[in-house]
């Protein structure tokens, strides 16, 4: 079963057998090859499990069929199997960075992640979730007793700092080992894809439920649905609004995700990519829409931020979250002592901003909720 299941993974896909492996070395399981184990200790990860209490976008839960960013990593790890298999790559390591791409987004979604990087601005610091997801998968997963994290292999931590941005090899000096001048394997390369088409069909889907979208509105601004729309009311024209709905934002997802595929693989052609090494030194990402759908997509991207991120009703949801994190981060600035003792160890090891970045930035909506904050005094007593 295993050869045959080698047999099918093309030239350019990246073999097990060729891992660079684990920081601590490990003994072979009988049954489970490397990037199998690595997808399973992620899915047994704390980080992973807090996912279901991180939002996503909408920081209220208009209903419980909403997607957090558990319910959205598990729709990613979707789409990035169909295309990895479509594509005769690995589809074990690329559902294990699927399943992993977003355990180090901080509490409250993107409000969260630019709040943390604007505290850490005046210690000469930023706040980046990927880097943040090699710190949670390297030091703050705590279960083996031999090693501290996960242990998990080079393709897995390097497809998770590098699945959606390059680096500047000369400002990163400590991500060396990472080949920052390389790009990662095709398995890496096609989760921010992936990602960006899970999340404009979602947010499509949840902005029409919340009643924050109409379907004239996306019909009127995104000619990409607006086609799927067209065909879908040419054979059902009887059909209720919302299954209509539902069956254009189903073609969508599919002409996306198709496009990525048969556009990828035409790159893949072109260029004559044959090997991992050929992938790693091509002159741009090899995994992404064509031209022509990009475009497309760009259209839907804009209509998102223009119309639903900043709704006002998600704009008035963000606004009590910006506050609480501020106070929440200069609580444990002034209170060192009130952090958790495996945290307030680790200030022995590095600046207590990072220390208190890290766990603020570890924390669900929920747990960040019931935090101490800087100024609460004051806030009962007027
Ligand atoms: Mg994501």
């Amino acid at each position: 079963m295993k050869a045959e299941r080698e047999s099918e993974l093309a030239g350019y896909a990246m073999r097990v057998e060729d891992s660079l492996g684990r920081r601590y070395a490990e003994p072979p399981h009988p049954y489970r090859n490397d990037y199998v184990r690595d997808r399973d200790r992620i899915i047994h990860a704390r980080a992973f499990r807090r996912l279901e209490n991180k939002t996503q976008v909408f920081a209220r839960r208009y209903s419980d069929h909403f997607r957090n960013r558990l319910t959205h990593t598990l729709e990613v790890a979707q789409i990035s199997r169909t295309v990895a298999r479509a594509l005769g790559l690995n589809t074990d390591l690329a559902e294990a960075l699927a399943l992993v791409h977003d355990v180090g987004h901080p509490p409250f979604g993107h409000t969260g992640e630019q709040v943390l990087d604007r505290l850490m601005r005046p210690y000469g610091e930023r706040f980046d979730h990927n880097l943040h997801a090699l710190r949670v998968v390297e030091h703050f997963e705590q279960k083996y007793a031999e090693f501290p994290g996960l242990n998990l292999t080079f393709e897995v931590r390097e497809g998770i700092i590098k699945h959606s941005r390059d680096y500047d090899p000369a400002a990163h000096p400590e991500l060396a080992e990472y080949r920052l001048a390389e790009y990662p394997p095709l398995e890496a390369q096609l989760i921010d894809p992936a990602d960006e088409i899970a999340y404009h069909c979602a947010d499509l889907d949840d902005g029409y439920e919340a009643k924050l979208l109409t379907l004239e509105q996306i019909v009127g601004e995104v000619p990409l649905f607006a086609a799927c729309y067209r065909e879908v009311e040419r054979r059902y024209p009887a059909a209720p609004e919302k299954l209509k709905f539902n069956e254009a934002l189903k073609k969508l997802l599919d002409t996306l995700v198709t496009d990525l595929i048969d556009a990828t693989r035409r790159r893949l052609r072109q260029q004559k990519i044959r090997s991992v090494d050929d992938v790693r030194r091509s002159r741009a990402r090899l995994a992404q829409l064509s031209a022509p759908m990009a475009r497309e997509n760009r259209h839907l991207k804009e209509f998102l931020y223009s119309q639903l991120y900043s709704h006002r009703h998600v704009d008035a949801e963000r606004r009590p979250t910006v506050r609480l994190i501020e106070e929440v981060f200069r609580y444990f600035m002034e209170h060192p002592r009130s952090l958790p003792s495996f945290y307030l160890a680790k200030t022995r090891e590095e600046p207590l901003h990072r220390v208190v970045c890290d766990y603020v930035a570890g924390m669900t909506d929920n747990y960040l909720r019931q935090q101490p904050r800087a100024d609460r005094r004051n806030l009962t007593r007027r």
